[in-house]
Formats: structure tokens, C-alpha cells, sequence
């Protein structure tokens, strides 16, 4: 049986992660660009290259825009969160009606957003713990080994396409769980990344703030027992301290992104837990406070805060 075509939509860091590594072993894969002015560019190139452990390859992967007409069985959505739902809003006539889904952004929110538009499709969320740059156009180099955590909050069932992860050797993990791996991972983002904004610290910079990142930690765990997410809360400082530990010389994504004048994902991120907390009722007012201050942060640098 010939093998579904893998359509990613948006040749970034993470989608030429996967692409690559796809087209290394062998699938069929498509990029989906935003507009002829890229898809021209990338034409212009031998392909897209992966780099790792100072090794280059480059896979001519075949590319086309949003716009073109072939119809899609398997979408691997990999813009930003903001990006997300517009991005495939453009190529959701295309879907077939078996189609399946993955989103790959951060954070959560996108992903209920991109779901509701195409409620035909079967959405798989994932939540990936893989680190990947671009060192320039269409180049992609691989910076973190992890995992991919992939599930479908609707149906438990596996689909069959893993086994063609493996293949690939994109390493990965069903769970039935996914909602608990993304609030935690969304926790974890929360209690980190805006204080080294803030600080303008590492993240082992926070070692000085531990009262903050304590009492941060104590209400991100309360929110999470109040909307249902108690797995996601359990032990939460403790990791975040490990993570602390373990990345102390790094910089985290937030921080980069503010500090290369990024747009960051902060309403999928630091927004969507005050949102909830705000839905439900619950009392956040260190994480309301840190949202108002971050925001400050941003528009001073004439960056969006939303
Ligand atoms: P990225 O490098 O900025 O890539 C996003 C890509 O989406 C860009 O190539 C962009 O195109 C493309 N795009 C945006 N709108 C589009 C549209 N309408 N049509 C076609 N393409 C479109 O972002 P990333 O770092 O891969 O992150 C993607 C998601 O994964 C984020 O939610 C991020 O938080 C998450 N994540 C990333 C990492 C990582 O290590 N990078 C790790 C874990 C999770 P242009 O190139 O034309 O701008």
C-alpha cells in the first residue's frame, strides 16, 4: 500500500524537523508555504537541510502555497500558535474527509481554536520536547533531543501512522492523556519563562528569585486543581526547580524571542491560564499581575502582547 503523503504546513524549525526526518526515511512529504513569494524562494534552493552533530543533508522536498489544490489526508500543522488557525482556515477545504490533523504548537488554546474550525478532520495534539532552530532560510538545526508526546483528546485509539514515526525516527509516545502533558508543559513555561524576561536572567538566574518562582508555583497549581488538571499540578515546583537546575545556563524561548524583537506566544501561554482562571472563578492574582507586567514589557519594545 502506498504510503499517505505528509502535508506540513509552515517550513519553520519544527516543521523542517519533521520534514526532514520524514523525507530521510523514505515517506512522501509536501510542504505548505504561505505564498508564491516563498514557495519561489524555497524553489531556489537544492531543498531543506537538517543539520546535526555537525553533519548537513538536504532533502528536496517537493513544496506548494496554501492555495494549491491538492486534497490533504494527513496535515502537519507547525506555524507559531498566533499563526495557527488562520493557517489552516486557508487550506481546511483541501482536508479530505478522513483527514488527521497534528498541531504541534506550544501552549494551549490554538489548538481548541484550529479543531473547531475543521471539526470533520480528527485532531491530534502534540506536545514536543525536541529543540530545532533555523540558522537560516529553509535549514533547520537539530538542538535538543526529547520526546513528542502525541494524543486526540476526542478518541483513544492510536492511529496506525505512528509506526511511520518510528521510521522515521521521530521519537514519540501515545497518551491518553495529551491535556495533561500540555497544562503541565504550560505550567512549567509559566513559572520560567516571563521572570527571566522580567529579570532578563538565565533561567538559573531565577535561583535568586526563589520566593517568586515559590509563590508563582503555589497559585499555577491551585488554577490547575480548579479546572480539572489536579495530574498536571502535582509536584509542579519541584520539576520547575529541576528544570531550573538542569537549563540554568540557558536562555528560555521567551526570552529569546523578546530579545531578537520576536513575537512571543504569551496569549497561549501566560494569557490562556489567566483566561481560564478568570473562566472559572478562581482568584490569580501573582499570575494576572506577571501577565500585566510582561505585557508592559512588550509594548515597550513594540512588540505584540497578544
Ligand atoms: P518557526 O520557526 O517560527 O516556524 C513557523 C513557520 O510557520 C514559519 O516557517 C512560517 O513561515 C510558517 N507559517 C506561519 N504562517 C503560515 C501560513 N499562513 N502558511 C504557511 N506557513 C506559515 O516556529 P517553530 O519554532 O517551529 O515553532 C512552531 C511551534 O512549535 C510553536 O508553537 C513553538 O512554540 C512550538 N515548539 C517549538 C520548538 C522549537 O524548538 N522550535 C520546540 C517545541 C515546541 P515563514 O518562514 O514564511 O515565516
Amino acid at each position: 500500500m502506498n504510503s499517505v503523503c505528509w502535508h506540513v504546513l509552515g517550513a519553520g524549525s519544527l516543521g523542517s524537523l519533521w520534514a526532514t526526518r520524514l523525507a530521510r526515511a523514505g515517506l512522501p512529504v509536501r510542504l505548505i508555504l504561505r505564498d508564491k513569494a516563498r514557495l519561489t524562494a524555497y524553489n531556489a534552493q537544492a531543498g531543506l537541510a537538517f543539520n546535526e552533530k555537525g553533519q548537513r543533508q538536504t532533502f528536496a522536498i517537493p513544496a506548494q502555497t496554501l492555495s494549491a489544490d491538492e486534497p490533504i489526508q494527513r496535515l502537519l500543522v507547525a506555524c507559531k500558535a498566533y499563526d495557527a488557525e488562520r493557517a489552516v482556515a486557508a487550506v481546511a477545504h483541501r482536508l479530505t474527509a478522513t483527514a488527521d490533523v497534528l498541531l504541534l504548537q506550544n501552549g494551549l488554546g490554538s489548538q481548541d481554536a484550529v479543531a473547531a474550525r475543521i471539526p470533520e478532520a480528527r485532531c491530534i495534539f502534540v506536545s514536543s520536547t525536541e529543540g530545532a532552530y533555523r540558522d537560516e532560510d529553509w535549514s533547520v538545526m537539530f538542538a535538543g533531543q526529547g520526546s513528542n508526546w502525541l494524543g486526540d483528546t476526542q478518541h483513544d485509539a492510536a492511529p496506525a501512522w505512528l509506526d511511520e514515526l518510528k521510521q522515521a525516527g521521530i521519537p514519540h509516545q501515545w497518551t491518553a492523556d495529551i491535556a495533561e502533558r500540555l497544562w503541565r508543559k504550560l505550567a512549567l513555561n509559566c513559572a520560567i519563562n516571563p521572570l527571566t524576561v522580567l529579570h532578563q536572567c538565565r533561567n538559573g538566574g531565577l535561583q535568586a528569585h526563589a520566593e517568586q518562582v515559590t509563590a508563582l508555583c503555589a497559585e499555577l497549581a491551585h488554577v490547575l486543581q480548579r479546572c480539572g488538571q489536579s495530574g498536571a499540578a502535582e509536584g509542579l515546583l519541584d520539576q520547575v526547580q529541576q528544570v531550573i537546575a538542569a537549563t540554568a545556563g540557558n536562555y528560555s524561548s521567551m526570552y529569546q524571542d523578546v530579545a531578537q524583537g520576536r513575537r512571543t506566544e504569551i496569549r497561549y501561554l501566560l494569557g490562556h491560564v489567566c483566561a481560564t482562571a478568570a473562566a472559572i472563578d478562581c482568584a490569580a492574582p501573582k499570575l494576572n499581575q506577571l501577565r500585566l507586567r510582561l505585557i508592559e514589557h512588550l509594548n515597550a519594545r513594540g512588540l505584540p502582547s497578544d
